[in-house]
C-alpha cells in the first residue's frame, strides 16, 4: 500500500485512477491542476507522484522540474505522445517511469509498487551505518545517535567518504584527491581543517576520539567507538 499523488487535470481519468488504486488498497489524493499537485507534494508527502504532462496552468516538464527541486518522491509521468525522444527527455529530467495513456488499472499499479520497490532498494542501500553513525547518500543526511548533524557539503562528502570505508585507514593524500578533487601538495592542511571541524560536529576531539582515528603519519579512521569501562 501506498499514499499517492495523482495531478491530472482530465477529471474522468482522475476518478478511474483514483478508483482503481484505493480498490487495490492505496491511498490517493488528487490535484486538477499543476498548483494544487505541487502544494500537495509538499504537504501530504505522498510515495508516489502521478504527473500528467498536459495541465492547464504550468508545462509538464517545468512541473517535473519544480517537483524535483522540492524533494526525491518518485514521480511516474503520464503523457498521451508515446514518443522514444520524449520518454528519453523525461527521464533525463527526473521522472522514475511513464505511463501511455490508455493505460489499466493493473498497469498503473505494477508501475506504482516497481518504482516503489526500486526507491526503497536505493535509500537502504545509500545508507552507511557505522555504530551510531548512519550517513545517507540519496538524503546527503547523516545522524549520530538518532540527531541530525548539520554538515556542509564538503564535511558530507568526508564523512560519507569515510564512512563507507569504515574500519580502514584512509591517507590524506586519497581523501584530497577524492574528496576534494585535488592534487596532493605535501605540507597541504585542507584535510587537517576540515577532519577538526567534523570532529567537532561529532562532539569529539582528537584527544578523546570516538568515531575518527589519526593514525599518525598515516592518515585517518572512521570506526565505531569501543564501549569504555565507564559505559
Ligand atoms: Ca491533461
Amino acid at each position: 500500500m501506498a499514499t499517492v499523488l495523482i495531478v491530472e487535470d482530465d477529471m474522468t481519468i482522475r476518478t478511474a485512477v483514483i478508483r482503481s488504486l484505493t480498490e487495490r488498497g492505496h491511498v490517493v489524493t488528487s490535484a486538477p491542476t499543476a498548483m494544487t499537485g505541487l502544494q500537495l507534494a509538499v504537504s501530504e508527502k505522498p510515495d508516489v507522484v502521478l504527473l500528467d504532462l498536459g495541465l492547464p496552468d504550468l508545462d509538464g516538464r517545468e512541473v517535473l522540474r519544480m517537483l524535483r527541486a522540492v524533494n526525491q518522491v518518485p514521480i511516474i509521468v503520464i503523457t498521451a505522445r508515446n514518443m522514444e525522444s520524449e520518454m528519453v527527455r523525461l527521464l533525463d529530467a527526473g521522472a522514475d517511469d511513464y505511463l501511455v495513456k490508455p493505460f489499466g488499472g493493473a498497469q498503473l499499479d505494477a508501475r506504482i509498487r516497481a518504482v516503489l520497490r526500486r526507491t526503497e532498494g536505493e535509500a537502504e542501500e545509500a545508507a552507511v551505518v557505522v555504530g551510531g553513525l548512519s550517513v545517507n547518500a540519496r538524503t546527503r543526511q547523516a545522524f549520530l545517535d538518532d540527531a541530525l548533524l548539520e554538515l556542509t557539503p564538503r564535511e558530507f562528502d568526508l564523512l560519507h567518504y569515510l564512512a563507507s570505508r569504515a574500519g580502514t585507514v584512509v591517507s590524506k593524500r586519497n581523501l584530497l584527491t577524492d574528496v576534494w578533487n585535488l592534487p596532493y601538495a605535501g605540507a597541504d592542511k585542507t584535510v587537517d581543517v576540515h577532519l577538526s571541524w567534523l570532529r567537532r560536529k561529532l562532539g569529539e576531539t582528537a584527544q578523546e576520539p570516538r568515531y575518527l582515528h589519526t593514525v599518525r603519519r598515516v592518515g585517518v579512521k572512521l570506526a565505531a567507538p569501543v564501549p569504555g569501562p565507564s559505559q
